[in-house]
């Protein structure tokens, strides 16, 4: 059986794995507070473990960032990276049809 996922439960675990490693425990610097359907927690933390959540949180990559889209600025590039609000397709398929349609047209140009 999976537990539920329980944020308050995640950052005590998260704090509990850098603290050890905290050069200066001392007095806390930040307090982080957190509350969900599943409770709630108040954690008061050092500069060193204030700092490593926020290595965590600018290291963070969502699955779903696949980049901007060079034509139009979009954020929303599917999984073929084709962006659905100009309809760009990016990536080497993307190159690849570009260069294919440039063909087409610089030949019937011709
Ligand atoms: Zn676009």
């Amino acid at each position: 059986m999976t537990k539920p996922f329980d944020p308050v439960a995640e950052i005590a675990e998260f704090i509990d794995s850098v603290a050890p490693y905290d050069p200066n425990p001392g007095d806390p610097v930040a307090v982080i507070g957190v509350r969900t359907a599943l409770g709630e927690g108040v954690f008061a933390v050092s500069d060193h473990v204030i700092r490593a959540l926020c290595r965590a949180l600018a290291s963070y990559h969502d699955p779903e960032d696949r980049g901007t889209c060079a034509g139009c600025g979009s954020r929303r590039l599917d999984e073929n990276l084709h962006c659905p609000d100009c309809g760009r397709l990016h990536g080497i398929l993307g190159q690849v049809i570009a260069e294919h349609a440039r063909r087409i047209a610089a030949e019937g140009g011709a």
